[in-house]
């Protein structure tokens, strides 16, 4: 190990930043934040550190630094960016025996300053050894992206019931499950929702029946998964898909999004398979209530957004009414993931100030929907579902108005690697789906804006080739 790892209580103590610069301003805020008492010397500095001093929250000395500069402080920074200044700066702290950082410089650094993932009171430091910072930043931009927003919240509210669980659970080793058991439950899940009346009313119950064998519980999420790229993941569904127990998706949910999830959970598919109808929707739904009452972190994976056009609402009533906790988790839709696949804006100042998701495919066919409103100039209309239908569509809208020479496009398999987008107008829709063999999930979006289409995109990409 190049460095030891160690995490100083600098609060109240006496430290000092060379520099007047913004490096020095970064490293005099860090500082700060861990409550030290700063002293910053500098010819000159930036209006922000001017700043802070007029405010009182550093002092400023105006002049060169001298080496009795470093007596007395508990850590000492340089970032002057000056090879000379920097090095005395370091030579006179080691001679006092005070840790010293310069910036960039490890070979005049008796320590390093890691780069970090800050969750007040949690704090991740990472460091490359010094082989590479860039690494090291690379790693921090992940690792922060797995963590809640709330992780924080969550050691704080653990830390309000330290003592109260050390009086009811005694021996180590319990308390450890105990724990385990608060981190990995409904309780933890409540403060990272931000619920944390419920999380402390459940915590009362568990401290105060630390031992009482209680049936498991489980605990549902429905999940948008986006159109299809797993770029398009949102940061809170990737964290669920590493923490579920089982996962229940369709059709629409792509093989490179179910690689995303923990390699050991249960994947159960409720898709159309070739020929045969979905899984009814009673059907899952008794499913997903099995399996949240078996105890398990449930996943239910949709494509897209789980409130458009995705049944999210039923399955969240069902639950919602058989006592399960269920959780919505939003996705991107198809006509978000598409439009800005093809660089088409959905809203435009000059062209359309009303979007419209409609769905081509009602509950016994046809839906019922109000074409005149629909046929209505200045609008986005989203058709999802709306293949098959495509030609009654066009003919209902111009039946109702809508200039056949409106533009619309089709884009099927939208923000995937084998996305198709095709450009017409509402005229020729029909054929639009027809000559160009969609056949994959396709939306058809319908108005001026999709003359602002990306040519680039519409333009057939290649199909993905299996290597
Ligand atoms: N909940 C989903 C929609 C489900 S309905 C969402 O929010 O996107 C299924 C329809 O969505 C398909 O018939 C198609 O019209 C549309 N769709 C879903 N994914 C798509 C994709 N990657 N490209 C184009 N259309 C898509």
């Amino acid at each position: 190990m190049q460095y030891f790892p160690a995490f100083l209580d600098l609060k109240d103590r006496p430290c000092l930043v060379v520099g007047g610069g913004a490096p020095a301003a970064r490293k005099a805020q860090l500082l700060m934040r861990a409550g030290a008492r700063l002293t910053v010397v500098a010819r000159r500095a930036i209006p922000e550190i001017e700043g802070l001093d007029a405010a009182g929250a550093l002092r400023l000395v105006r002049r060169g630094f001298v080496a009795g500069d470093v007596e007395g402080r508990a850590v000492v920074v340089s970032a002057t960016g000056l090879g000379e200044v920097d090095g005395r700066v370091s030579e006179a702290a080691r001679a006092a025996g005070v840790p010293v950082n310069v910036v960039d410089r490890p070979e005049l650094s008796s320590f390093v300053v890691p780069a970090i993932v800050e969750r007040d009171p949690v704090v991740i430091g990472i460091s490359s050894g010094g082989t590479s910072p860039v690494l090291a930043r690379r790693l921090r931009a992940r690792i922060e992206a797995l963590l809640p927003a709330r992780l924080g919240r969550l050691a704080r509210f653990a830390e309000s019931f330290r003592a109260a669980v050390r009086a009811t659970v005694p021996a180590p080793a319990q308390r450890q499950r105990f724990w385990t058991r608060v981190f990995d439950g409904p309780v933890a899940e409540d403060v990272l929702a931000g619920r944390e009346a419920a999380a402390h009313e459940r915590m009362l119950g568990l401290v105060n029946r630390p031992d009482a064998t209680r049936a498991p519980e489980g605990l549902v999420h429905i999940v948008g998964a986006g159109p299809g790229d797993p770029d398009l993941l949102t940061v809170k569904a990737l964290r669920l898909m590493e923490r579920a127990d089982v996962a229940v998706y369709d059709r629409l949910v792509t093989p490179e999004i179910l690689n995303r999830l923990r390699r050991d959970a249960e994947r159960i598919y409720v898709g159309k398979a070739k020929g045969a109808h979905d899984l009814s929707q009673d059907r899952i739904n008794a499913l997903l209530l099995a399996q949240a009452r078996a105890g398990k972190r449930v996943l239910r994976l949709k494509g897209g957004d789980p409130f458009v056009f995705g049944r999210g609402g039923e399955e969240f009533e069902y639950l919602r009414r058989h006592g399960v906790r269920v959780e919505v988790v939003p996705g991107v839709t198809a006509a978000t993931g598409c439009a800005a696949a093809l660089g088409v804006p959905l809203s435009h100042r000059d062209h359309a100030s009303v979007v419209t998701f409609i769905t081509g495919h009602g509950r016994d066919g046809e839906p019922d929907l109000d074409w005149a409103a629909l046929a209505s100039p200045r609008q986005t209309l989203a058709v999802y579902m709306g293949v098959e239908t495509a030609g009654r569509t066009a003919a209902r809208l111009m039946a109702q108005g809508l200039a056949p020479g409106t533009p619309a496009a089709v884009i099927e398999n939208g923000t995937l690697a084998s996305q198709k987008a095709v450009v017409g107008t509402l005229r020729d829709l029909e054929a639009l789906v027809r000559d160009n063999g969609i056949t994959g999930p396709a939306l058809i979006l319908i108005g001026e804006v999709v003359r602002l289409a990306d040519a680039d995109a519409v333009a057939e990409r290649p199909r993905a080739v299996a290597v």
